[in-house]
């Protein structure tokens, strides 16, 4: 017989500064203590509609269809792309990461006929070039982009390609996974149709929850589907029964993952999103000019950066995992690698929601000076340091 485990789980206490998860604010993990409910107790109908109220608050909508998909960024991805397609319907996806490849993919398993608009990884999908792909398929259903590409740390403008998706009829597909929260997501002014974000990233609950919301004019294409989508477990029409009025039994919701959601989206409230924007904002260009003062590059742009996940470039002669492998161990601080063609060349930092604090920024400014400088790397930390206290003291 092998030996059981005789004490209790012990990992240890990480500071989480990549793509994700982020660090969970110490009100969602009280929250996620509370007694379990049932799924048709009227309290838990309760803070259901409580998480509806404040999903709308955060996506900026009135849209009514405003609930938790049960699972992770991706299911909330493939939620979007299985209930708002059929096989045979014609997307646009955009491409300039990671993210947008993989919404491409599931569109593709879902049998829909999917034309890819590429940009460079770092580089924003570009309006002209959506519009080049509506006009050679004017039947297209529907249009996917990252709002916020944490593959390269580069925001998307959205004002010009919500424009072409109303002008061209398409429904438009929005992944706010990182964005959420941290920057302004405009669901309705954009006439966004199906968005959907994460519970891991600037709304800092553990992951487990995407919240979704569709516009009326996305609940009227999932009603008017010709055949019911394959995936059950994601099928918003059956799932609307229990989140709006029915209370239909579909899945036993992941209760105290709902507790999380449901605090982490009152601390939201509670700050405000202005001054959650600008704290974001402010906490991100004491990074840049830290990062910049201690010798590095910053990877993306800075008309387009995204203000929670920051990208800087690996130095020459700096080995990338070793660096982070160090941070690790002996700083108790994580950061991320680069995926795809940008693995071993770039850092992602995230500054996400709670965790976009001083305290962190100049914990891993002074710990990674540190280690570049062992690396051969002559960082220099105390020019980082003061260039982060300078932008910190300015007012926004
Ligand atoms: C993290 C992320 C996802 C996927 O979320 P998971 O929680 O990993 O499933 C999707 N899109 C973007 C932009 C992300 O950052």
């Amino acid at each position: 017989m092998g030996e059981w485990p005789a004490s209790m789980l012990n990992p240890p206490v990480r500071v989480l500064m990549g793509p994700g998860p982020s660090p969970v604010h110490p009100r969602v993990y009280r929250a996620m203590v509370a007694p379990v409910l049932g799924y048709q107790d009227p309290v838990f109908h309760g803070i259901m509609d409580e998480v509806k109220a404040l999903l709308r608050l955060v996506f900026n909508t009135s849209y009514e269809m405003s609930f938790p998909v049960s699972g992770t960024g991706s299911a909330g991805m493939e939620t979007a792309v299985c209930n708002s397609l059929e096989p045979g319907d014609h997307i646009v996806v955009a491409i300039n990461g990671f993210f947008g490849g993989r919404i491409a993919e599931m569109a593709r398993r879902y049998g829909a006929e999917v034309t890819v608009v590429e940009a460079p990884w770092g580089a924003i999908v570009e309006p002209a070039a959506i519009k080049a792909a509506l006009e050679s398929h004017p039947r297209t259903k529907a249009i996917a982009l990252v709002h916020g590409e944490t593959s390269t740390g580069v925001a998307q403008p959205m004002e010009e390609i919500a424009r072409l998706a109303r002008e061209h009829n398409a429904l438009l597909i929005l992944d706010t996974v990182t964005s959420l929260s941290g920057c302004p997501v405009d669901v309705e002014a954009w006439g966004v149709d199906f968005c959907y974000s994460g519970t891991q990233k600037c709304l800092n609950a553990p992951p487990g929850l995407s919240p979704f919301t569709v516009s009326p004019r996305g609940v009227e294409a999932i009603a008017g589907r010709k055949q019911p989508t394959t995936n059950w477990y994601l099928d918003l029409s059956l799932i609307r029964n229990y989140w709006e009025s029915g209370r239909v039994y579909h899945h036993t919701p992941p209760i105290s993952m709902i507790y999380a959601l449901r605090e982490a989206l009152a601390v939201v409230a509670e700050e405000g999103l202005d001054a959650r924007f600008k704290r974001h904002a402010r906490n991100a260009r004491a990074l840049y000019a830290a990062v910049e003062a201690m010798g590095l590059e910053l990877f993306a742009d800075r008309e387009h950066r995204l203000p929670s996940l920051t990208t800087v470039r690996v130095p020459e002669g700096v080995e990338d995992g070793r660096v982070r492998g160090a941070l690790l161990s002996e700083h108790a601080i994580e950061i991320g690698g680069g995926q795809g063609p940008l693995a071993g060349k770039i850092w992602r930092i995230g500054l996400m929601g709670y965790g976009s604090n001083a305290e962190h920024l100049l914990g891993l400014l002074s710990a990674l000076g540190g280690l570049l400088r062992r690396e051969g790397f002559k960082a220099d930390t105390g020019a980082a340091l003061a260039a982060a206290a300078e932008v910190l003291s300015q007012p926004d």
